[in-house]
């Protein structure tokens, strides 16, 4: 017999899933907030409609498959429709990160080399910024506000009404780009991801399972992760897929905003970074009657590591903290941490332990961790190594071939930079990555374990720990926090606070206090600013 099946070669396209919301999911909403606060609110059907206008008017203006659609939004209908609009007609749709610096926007807008940009009407201020800096064939403004649309923009709406909703899709292979995403330039220049159509596909399907994220048409999904940040971790695309509700923040990010939000709607999945949840904790602690959430809601953590003291305080408030760790360059969703069946019998404290984890690798990822030379390092939970990852929606060279020699192994893994431990079971604790790491008197001390732990003290907000040079040690960890209610906070009781929990010659020799722990453009701790700040720090 011939090794060939009998089965269709069918390609995994996005056209697919905006069909679908045709035929299966038009009534399911699609909630979202609006610059003055009010909720705006639409259905599938009209996305879909919206979706298929855009994509041809975008063709009969001429942008050709494999041109760059560049969005400057924030997570709403308009963002959606582009999401699905662009890469059904061919285009590449290229988000771009409104949290960055104008001259890096338009560093990246001119390395994508996009073509149009859409833009909200309530971002144009950056966009004056960067403008004479970068070149767009039309600049497309969505009015959020209601208010009219310059003359020299094109206003969405006028070019929706362009398009034709009976657009025939053009001919799409699954390995045609679809979308593209500049890594955040927390660790260097950004450099550029490439998703494809069946990579974008992929990561839906497996986000969806039950045994990763288990998103089904009976979810109400927010994603507080920006949708250009990692395209929203796949949450869209992946809501799209099963029709699952969306309930979408637009600007208004707060925690505040955010409860209302989940209230009305009664949000069954969110999904942001650390520093969300810790706001949203400390609002919902300050007044504990104010908000009824959903039952059992899960909220994906992720873009850092989360702190236990964060999983036990949302356990109180029935909203699940689910772990999940990934890149821009991922996907992004490479692992997720569950418990796992044969762990079901462990009691409360070591499911915690467990949940603090990583987590589990997605079916077809493959991890390994390695050391300096490159060979493979045991899963005994207890060696750490440089993890590496490879898979479908893994990234394997960089737009432009750019940081490829130090990016990617001979054998085609990416080295990811970031340090892990993996158990027997299978669980990927990340250690840090490899920048953070404080290296002393020989030993590696994971920033990250401390942190964490420091963020269980009751009087903490907010802790980094980062390393500084030392004439002894080489490096020695320093603890940055900030603290409740102007409370004072000495190195000796955060000293005292972790002994226990680890060896002596890792706790912080010095702990400052600030007022704000510095943030990177999606969120997370921006620890190169702290090590500029402490670099000609004296110890005592
Ligand atoms: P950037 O590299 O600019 O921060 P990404 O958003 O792609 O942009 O960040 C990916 C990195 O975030 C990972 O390499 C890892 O260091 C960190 N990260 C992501 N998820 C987690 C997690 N659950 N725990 C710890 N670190 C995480």
């Amino acid at each position: 017999m011939s090794t060939k099946s009998t089965m269709m070669d069918y390609p995994l396209t996005l056209t697919n899933l905006v069909e679908r919301l045709k035929t299966y999911y038009p009534g399911v909403e699609v909630v979202s907030r609006m610059p003055d606060k009010a909720l705006h609110r639409t259905n599938y059907l009209d996305i879909h409609t919206r979706a298929k206008r855009l994509a041809s008017a975008l063709t009969k203006k001429g942008v050709k498959k494999g041109d760059c659609v560049a969005t400057l939004m924030w997570n709403h209908y308009a963002h959606l429709e582009a999401y699905l609009g662009v890469p059904i007609m061919g285009g590449v749709l290229h988000t771009l990160n409104l949290r960055l610096s104008p001259e890096d926007i338009a560093y990246i807008a001119n390395h994508a080399n996009d073509k149009v940009l859409i833009i909200d009407d309530i971002l144009l201020p950056l966009y004056e910024q960067f403008k004479n800096d970068v070149h767009f064939d039309e600049v497309i403004v969505v009015p959020l506000t209601g208010e009219a649309v310059s003359a020299e923009f094109t206003n969405y709406e006028d070019y929706l009404a362009l398009g034709d909703e009976d657009f025939n899709y053009p001919a799409i292979d699954e390995n045609d780009a679809a979308g593209m995403c500049y890594t955040s330039g927390t660790t260097g220049k950004p450099k550029g991801v490439v998703y494809s159509h069946r990579s974008t596909v992929l990561h839906s399907m497996t986000e969806a399972m039950v045994d990763t994220l288990g998103i089904s048409q009976f979810d109400v999904v927010t994603p507080v992760v920006p949708m250009f940040h990692a395209n929203a971790w796949g949450l869209a695309y992946t809501s799209v897929l099963v029709g699952a509700k969306q309930a979408l923040p637009g600007p208004h990010l707060d925690a505040e905003s955010l409860m209302d939000l989940y209230q009305s709607e009664q949000v069954t999945l969110s999904a942001g970074v650390p520093t969300i949840w810790m706001a949203i904790k400390q609002a919902r602690e300050a007044e504990p009657n104010r908000w009824n959430t959903a039952p059992n809601m899960r909220m994906v953590v992720g873009g850092a590591a989360v702190p236990e003291s964060l999983f036990r305080a949302f356990d109180a408030f029935d909203m699940k903290i689910i772990q999940a760790w990934g890149m821009t360059e991922t996907g992004p969703l490479a692992t997720v941490g569950l418990v796992k069946k044969s762990l079901s019998g462990i009691d409360k404290e070591a499911k915690y332990a467990c949940r603090v984890k990583q987590g589990l690798a997605l079916p077809f990822v493959d991890i390994r961790i390695v050391d300096e030379q490159g060979d493979a390092l045991p899963w005994d939970g207890k060696t750490s190594g440089n993890a590496e990852l490879r898979g479908p929606w893994i990234t394997s060279s960089y737009h432009k071939n750019e940081g490829a020699s130090d990016s990617f192994t001979e054998d085609g893994w990416l080295k990811t930079g970031d340090v892990c431990q993996i158990d027997q079971e299978g669980y990927v604790k990340l250690t840090d990555r490899t920048k953070d790491l404080v290296k002393s008197g020989g030993e590696w001390i994971s920033s990250v374990d401390l942190e964490n732990a420091i963020m269980g003290h009751p009087d903490v907000l907010e802790a980094a720990v980062i390393a500084v040079a030392h004439p002894k040690w080489d490096e020695r960890p320093l603890a940055v926090i900030v603290v409740k209610d102007s409370k004072v906070i000495t190195t000796n009781d955060i000293r005292q606070f972790l002994e226990g929990q680890f060896a002596k010659i890792w706790l912080p020799d010095a702990v400052e206090t600030i007022d704000e722990i510095p943030k990177t453009s999606t969120g997370k701790f921006m620890k190169i600013t702290l090590r500029e700040q402490y670099k000609n720090w004296v110890w005592e």
